[in-house]
């Protein structure tokens, strides 16, 4: 159901938002239902309907949309890509996430290969992925540390550059390697499944935060061990786990990014995953309206099915409009950052904040309109509300990533602009 403003899709959108719509609905919605009761160990065994959700993803060549043509990738727009996320985020918020971050490492890799030249890794790592019809490549995006979270994002402050602040996951060279210790937090998505990470890591501790590089990591190296699959209350198909890096070594060119470009990369990787997280939960959001409405009409009390209630419509038409302000910012900042460079993080974070508080607000009024039974395990309006209570945290507090947004909108209103 589209209860939208629509844009003008073009037909071959309509198509994608139709075939993403089946696959959240057929593969995604039913291996969610049956993760979510899994301990977090079963939901990675052999066995699992996780696997079935990835392969069948790579199989039709998805798990490339978000490279371009001239890497081997389909390289859709800014609005197919909100178009395709908002469906998985119907689908299921933390399944959505997991393929998002699986394909993110080689997404970023090709991106910076071709900033900088190295075009090493194109061939070893990217070309390899965009062949995988079987989810043999999944990538993680490693960056908060045991000590080292909300801080770890704070680009462009005073905080960023102290020596004391500096992460302790270190890369230091070593002739034409670069050698890796420390660990990455169970909060790494992927973290015990993925094959490859995009390691953010010390390169330049005197230089605090702002001394960092940016790894491609293969994980079968010597030297690195995963920790066990982390249990949290909600997403939980999500798979996440640590990995710590006891002198694992890498060529020199697997470091793409040094102190240098640092902060350029980690804001541009935020504003991406921001405006994902902002689509995304548009997604869950609508899902959550979605049961409340159909419920307002088929549950009856006192003869009258409650729908019919001023206080029912009223929760009704606050959600719609919750779901269609979340789509409209989350729609523009996707397709805008989409097309710009450096994408504007005040923008991704906006969407990212409004769009998982909204979805978190929408999820509980669903909740609430199904009365008892929403509480139910029977029914999935307990998971979204589960799964949109973890997004307030996930890729940044909401309320820290505000301070940055607010810092950045602070720095670039002029007085003497009209
Ligand atoms: C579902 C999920 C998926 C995730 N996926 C990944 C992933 O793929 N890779 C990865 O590396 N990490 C991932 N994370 C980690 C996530 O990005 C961190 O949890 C987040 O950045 C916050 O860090 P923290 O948990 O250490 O909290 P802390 O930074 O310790 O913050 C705790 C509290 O203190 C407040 N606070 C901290 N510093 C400040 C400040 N300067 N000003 C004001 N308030 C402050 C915060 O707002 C928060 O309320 C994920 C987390 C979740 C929940």
């Amino acid at each position: 159901m589209y209860l939208e403003l629509d844009p003008d899709l073009t037909s071959e959108q309509g198509e994608v938002r139709v075939a993403t719509h089946g696959f959240a609905s057929g593969v995604l919605r039913p291996a969610a239902a049956r993760l979510d009761r899994m301990p977090p160990d079963e939901v990675v065994a052999e066995s699992s309907p996780l696997w079935d959700v990835f392969r069948a993803w790579y199989e039709l060549g998805n798990h490339t949309a978000g490279l371009a043509p001239a890497h081997g990738g389909t390289g859709i727009d800014g609005l197919t890509r909100h178009l395709v996320l908002e469906e998985l985020g119907w689908g299921s918020a933390g399944l959505a996430a997991g393929l998002g971050v699986a394909a993110m490492p080689f997404e970023f890799t090709a991106m910076l290969a071709e900033m900088t030249g190295n075009h090493r890794l194109l061939d070893e790592v990217v070309a390899p992925f965009v062949a995988d019809r079987d989810a043999r490549f999944i990538g993680c995006w490693a960056i908060t540390e045991p000590s080292h979270g909300s801080d770890a994002l704070e680009v462009g402050t005073d905080a960023f550059t102290r020596a004391r602040a500096a992460g302790s996951c270190r890369a230091v060279a070593d002739g034409d390697e670069w050698v890796i210790t420390g660990e990455k937090a169970a909060w790494v998505s992927n973290g015990t499944i993925a094959t490859h990470a995009l390691l953010f890591c010390t390169v330049a501790p005197s230089s605090g935060p702002a001394g960092g590089g940016v790894a491609m990591i293969p994980l079968d190296r010597l030297g690195i061990e995963r920790g066990p699959a982390l249990d949290k209350l909600g997403q939980r198909d999500l798979n996440q786990g640590g990995i710590r890096f006891d002198g694992a070594r890498i060529p020199a060119d697997y470091l793409l990014v040094g102190p240098d470009q640092y902060p350029l990369v980690l804001s541009t990787v935020l504003s991406l995953a921001n405006a994902g997280m902002g689509a995304i939960f548009t997604g869950l959001a609508r899902a959550a309206l979605e049961d409340a409405l159909a419920y307002a009409k088929v549950r009856t009390q006192g003869g009258h099915p409650i729908g019919e209630h001023q206080l029912v419509q009223g929760k009704l038409f606050a959600m719609f409009a919750a779901v269609e302000q979340a789509r409209s910012l989350s729609r523009a900042a996707l397709v805008h950052n989409s097309q710009t460079f450096p994408p504007d993080l005040a923008y991704s974070i906006a969407s990212k904040v409004t769009c998982t508080q909204r979805a978190f607000e929408v999820a509980s009024e669903a909740l609430q309109v199904l009365g008892g039974i929403g509480l139910s395990r029977e029914l999935p309006v307990e998971k979204y509300f589960r799964d949109a209570r973890a997004s307030l945290i996930e890729d940044g507090v909401n309320e820290f990533l505000g301070l940055q947004a607010a810092r950045s909108i602070l720095e670039r209103y002029s007085l003497d602009e009209p």
